[in-house]
């Protein structure tokens, strides 16, 4: 029973309990290049690790892959921090890879020492011509017989900065007739003359990917590093670098792959996304239509809802698109047990309730979460004139609109029933009031017999002096595309919808006036709505974060 339940990676961690670990062994990490903001991607791989954490009673540590100065920077760190704990998780150590350069350093130069490294003095573009093809084996530079002691000069002289970017680079001593393409020499070190972060400009040299993520992860003793599958054909040199380095009292970390998760019409690459930012497609890296976790959030996600979609979908061994329908589903359900009830019109059209009193003012009782009964109960106010949604109206419909047409009836939520009796139009035939009149003994819960008479429509409205005003801004796909960067021929950029944001004029109950930046609420009958950052007392702005109902059309 239990056994079923377990992923491929739970499989292979009770494996090795079973054969050589032991649950003190058990370490993970999550481990970002702060060289974006988090996205939905990133969001199951944190789940995956800290989940494993929570599971196995075991540390994650939180570690920085920053050894790329020239793309690196510390608002990302914090975002990324920032990211990771509104999700719900901590970690155990924020750790470094930059913390580990005078580590990495010393081991490179025992490998010059023990001749399983050299300083290649070729152009990049040399060095990639002699790589070969997977089924030709490559050329040997002329610079990888260089003696220990030439190899330890150049280095140091690499180190201390003697030389350009390009000029040399650090490789390892492999083999350049594998089948790996990725084990024939690879670089270990390059020269760049660039600040970074964190040791500024202490070091002009930074190590490659390949040579640091292990070597970090036998630092930190970690004992499953999981990795997306494009890191499959690198395990070889992760298990080569530390079959070099590893004693047998320390813990042999393992690298293990599962399959990046793609979100439908959109693109989760930083890279990508950056790109977005940059162009000025979107606001910043939080605007509401962006893929990251800040735009999630800002766009009135919240974490659960996010773990819930992670954990539904699960990991897999092949990557695969999930439709982002499943995303909205589960922030749906979620807004729909704790996001309260208010009513508010985006579309308004003026009704005139020709037999109350002008003037009249009364205060309704209004559910706050019919799936929460302690959310309790508010008032909303009703008078002669109301707001109801243009499209709740027509002169003439069929038996099927059950909303408001000429001579017919619907209900008012928490108010009256109301019926139709004439409308006004403008010159161009638009109708632009809609006089009713309401039944007076019809009140919802008064418990009276009309009150409790079956009309077939209820409509939300808003009372037209008591209502306040706040922007409100829709949002569509950030792409028309479901695949925007699976084409050939095209690029992810010529998918972007020109029409993804559109802003109108809400009209809200009084209820929301002191709303704050982050305040969640449904707007009956017409989705999720939550506060945006840029909302101000004097200029509330809400953000739909979903619909009611998956209504978008394919
Ligand atoms: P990007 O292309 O967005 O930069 P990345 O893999 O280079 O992605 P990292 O910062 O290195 O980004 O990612 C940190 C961790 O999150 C890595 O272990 C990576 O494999 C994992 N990860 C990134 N994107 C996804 C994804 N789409 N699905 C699952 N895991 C992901
Ligand atoms: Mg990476
Ligand atoms: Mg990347």
């Amino acid at each position: 029973e239990e056994e079923k339940s377990l992923n491929f990676i739970e499989h292979i961690i009770e494996d090795d309990l079973k054969a050589e670990y032991v649950k003190d062994d058990l370490r993970f990490r999550f481990p970002p290049e702060p060289n974006g903001y988090l996205h939905i991607g990133h969001a199951s791989s944190i789940c995956l690790n800290f989940g494993l954490g929570l599971k196995y009673d075991a540390p994650v540590n939180l570690r920085f892959d920053d050894t790329n100065p020239a793309k690196e920077e510390k608002e990302y760190v914090d975002a990324i921090k920032k990211d990771i704990k509104w999700l719900g998780f901590s970690w155990d150590t924020e750790c470094y890879a930059s913390d580990y350069f005078q580590q990495l350093y010393d081991w490179a130069t025992a490998l010059i020492k023990e001749g399983k490294a050299y300083v290649d003095s070729q152009s990049s573009e040399e060095i990639a011509e002699q790589k070969g093809t997977p089924t030709e084996p490559g050329k040997e530079s002329p610079y990888r017989n260089r003696s220990v002691e030439e190899n330890l000069g150049l280095f140091e002289g690499m180190k201390r900065g003697d030389f350009d970017e390009g000029e040399h680079v650090l490789r390892a001593k492999i083999d350049m007739s594998s089948p790996n393409m990725l084990m024939r020499d690879p670089v270990m070190y390059r020269v760049l003359h660039k600040a970074h972060h964190r040791t500024n400009t202490d070091w002009c040299i930074y190590p490659l990917y390949d040579w640091t993520h292990g070597e970090s992860d036998y630092i930190e003793q970690v004992s499953h590093s999981l990795c997306t599958l494009e890191f499959l054909p690198h395990r070889e040199l992760y298990d080569w670098f530390l079959d070099q380095l590893v004693s047998k009292s320390r813990l042999r970390p393992k690298q293990r792959e599962f399959a990046r998760r793609n979100l439908s019409h959109t693109v989760v690459s930083k890279r990508k996304l950056l790109q977005l930012v940059e162009n000025g497609i979107v606001s910043g890296w939080d605007d509401p239509r962006m893929p990251t976790i800040s735009g999630l959030r800002r766009r009135g996600y919240t974490p659960e809802s996010i773990r819930n979609f992670a954990d539904t979908i699960g990991i897999a061994k092949r990557d695969n698109v999930v439709d982002v329908s499943l995303l909205e589903f589960h922030v749906r359900e979620h807004l729909n047990k704790i996001a309260p009830r208010v009513m508010a019109v985006l579309n308004p059209l003026k009704v005139v309730i020709t037999n109350y009193d002008e003037g009249r003012e009364e205060w309704l009782e209004a559910e706050n979460n019919p799936e929460d009964e302690s959310a309790g109960i508010r008032e909303v106010p009703f008078s002669r004139e109301l707001y109801i949604e243009q499209e709740d109206f027509r002169e003439q419909a069929n038996r099927k609109f059950f909303r408001l047409k000429l001579g017919g009836e619907v209900r008012l939520k928490n108010g009256y029933i109301i019926k139709a009796e004439s409308c006004t139009k403008d010159e161009n035939g638009n109708v632009i009031e809609v006089q009713c009149t309401y039944d007076p003994k019809s009140k919802s819960g008064s418990g009276t017999e009309e009150s409790l008479r079956k009309v077939k429509g209820t409509l939300h409205w808003v009372s037209i002096p008591h209502a306040i005003e706040a922007e409100v801004r829709l949002y569509d796909r950030l792409f028309t595309d479901a695949t925007p960067d699976g084409h050939k021929d095209k690029e992810f950029m010529d998918f972007v919808n020109p029409n993804s944001l559109d802003k109108v004029t809400g009209y809200l109950e009084p209820s929301l006036k002191d709303v704050k930046p982050g305040d969640r609420f449904q707007f009956q009958r017409l989705g999720y709505f939550n506060v945006d950052l840029d909302s101000t007392p004097e200029h509330l702005v809400f953000n739909r974060t979903v619909t009611l109902r998956d209504t978008w059309a394919k």
